[in-house]
């Protein structure tokens, strides 16, 4: 039997999981590491404690295997990365210490800047090579946010002394103890750097970004053997053979191979992503063109990308909020506990409404509600918020792409919630699909890392081994559907309207 060895670097967890060559979990090993706010709306890791927690998991997970098997761990054929996303390091080439701390996806300390871009008419060009819509998100301001406030990093960097990296770079660094500094596109389309259609870093956008080209990572595919990772960490030489951020390898995992295929990771947020094939598709829905993968076999395929910043976070704030449960496993049974709402909405908008409508003034909002009304409707209400934003997204995704979707596929923490996974397909009026392995992140970073190394033959033989949970078919009319549809939309606006003056 041969194995793959997934590491998951996650915003609150660094993950390493085993899958043998039949796609199976074997066994998983987690390691939390701290969150640090140094300021309101700031956000940053140590880069240091991403880097030891990966390894102390992977050693973990690596070192049972062995003791198991009695052997020196010959049978894992290669390492897979998967990563957050976004997440910014800057680091000595010759120490290989970080400048600092890392700053993570969520920090909104460069928003007046993107504004400023944004009053200068940066967007279309942004948007035209990018396929994203200027924001702190994204890592290219943060980068230069780095480079102008750590004192002479900017003349370092220029210098060829410093490395930028998104977290793959980071691990794949330390890995290979510094011998490969690299990335992948999907990481890569993630930066506000990268050109998606030439597919390599952007000229004109170094410029506007002041950023040194130096700095750059090379670009190598998503499945390949790009490195093999130093022997004094693991005992042994394992090869690298995939790199690739966390949403596109759901996507991956879920074996999304074929344009027109869709899945939705119910996490914190949810994300959605539609394989639009070897064609990159501009949104004019305010929706993310990214890159999906890029495996020699089958090139580049790009993907429209929307998500909801409340998804399960929704539960979280009822947990612990609110106090109406004790566990987010919990809502299904209280939910069910009514048979409807009765005209009671929830709309999540605690930090704004994200795509397709993206108004960063609406707040969280309950509207319908009677004497009547219980924690029970009100849980209901939360899944349905959850599943009606989710439907807008999609919505918004099949007016882009004019690709009719025929069903979508489910994964994360929040889909074991049945009721949930009902609510979504009956307002989103096609079959949702929840697959046996949900480990989907891990796992399609491991089919990409085993199809460079032979584990796999091709996306068929993967296809033939994705196994479904269960299939949750609509059983809503299209007229209930319409008038759930409008009555949300109405719920919508009335959060809009919450806006300070
Ligand atoms: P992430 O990767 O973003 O940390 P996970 O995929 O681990 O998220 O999912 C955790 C989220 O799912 C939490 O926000 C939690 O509230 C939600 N969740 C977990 N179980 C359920 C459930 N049974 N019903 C609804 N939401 C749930």
């Amino acid at each position: 039997m041969t194995y793959i060895l997934a590491l998951d670097q996650g915003t609150t967890s660094s993950r390493a999981i085993l899958f043998n060559e039949s796609g199976e979990f074997i066994q998983s090993f987690q390691k939390e590491f701290d969150q640090i706010f140094p300021q309101p709306g700031w956000v940053e890791h140590d880069p240091m404690a991403i880097w030891n927690s990966q390894l102390s998991v992977a050693k973990e997970l690596l070192d049972g295997h062995k003791a198991a098997n009695k052997h020196q761990g010959n049978d894992i054929a290669a390492i897979a990365i998967t990563n957050q996303r976004e997440t910014t390091v800057l680091w000595d080439r010759t120490t290989g210490l970080p400048l600092a701390n890392a700053i993570v996806w969520q920090d909104r300390r460069t928003t007046d800047y993107c504004e400023s871009l944004r009053q200068t008419g940066h967007q279309a060009l942004i948007q035209t090579k990018t396929g994203l819509i200027p924001d702190s998100y994204f890592s290219a301001t943060k980068l230069r946010w780095l480079l102008n406030n750590i004192p002479g990093a900017r003349a370092r960097a220029e210098r060829g002394e410093l490395a930028f990296g998104t977290i793959d770079s980071w691990l794949v660094w330390n890995l290979t103890a510094g011998q490969v500094h690299a990335t992948d596109p999907s990481n890569a389309s993630r930066t506000m750097l990268y050109n998606i259609h030439s597919q390599d870093w952007d000229e004109s956008l170094l410029e506007l970004f002041d950023i040194p080209r130096a700095v750059l990572p090379k670009i190598v595919p998503s499945s390949g053997i790009l490195g093999t990772t130093d022997s004094k960490l693991l005992g042994i030489s394992i090869p690298i053979a995939s790199v690739i951020g966390d949403q596109q390898a759901a996507t991956f995992g879920q074996a999304c191979f074929k344009p027109g295929m869709a899945k939705i990771t119910f996490g914190t947020g949810c994300f959605m992503l539609l394989n639009t094939g070897s064609t990159p598709v501009p949104s004019v829905n305010r929706l993310l063109t990214t890159i999906g993968w890029q495996y020699p076999a089958s090139g580049t395929h790009y993907c429209l990308e929307g998500s909801v910043f409340m998804g399960g976070a929704t539960i979280q704030w009822l947990r612990d909020g609110l106090g109406i449960i004790q566990s987010a496993a919990e809502v299904e049974a209280l939910a069910r506990s009514v048979k409807d709402v009765e005209d009671t909405y929830l709309v999540p908008a605690f930090t704004g409404i994200g795509a397709p409508i993206w108004d960063g003034h609406a707040r969280g909002t309950i509207v319908g509600m009677s004497r009547g009304t219980t924690r029970a409707h009100i849980a209901r209400a939360a899944l349905e918020g959850i599943a009606l934003q989710v439907a807008g997204v999609l919505d918004a995704m099949v007016r882009d792409s004019s690709i009719d979707l025929t069903e979508i596929r489910v994964d994360g923490g929040a889909s074991k919630n049945d009721l949930l996974m009902q609510m979504q397909a009956d307002f989103i009026g096609i079959p949702v699909i929840r697959p046996h392995v949900t480990e989907t992140t891990a796992l399609g970073a491991a089919y990409l890392a085993g199809l460079a190394t032979g584990v796999w033959r091709d996306a068929e033989q993967i296809t033939s081994q994705w196994t479904i949970d269960r299939k949750f078919e609509p059983t809503m009319s299209s007229d209930a559907r319409a008038s759930k549809l409008k009555r949300w939309s109405q719920a919508v606006e009335r959060a809009r309207e919450w806006a300070m003056d």
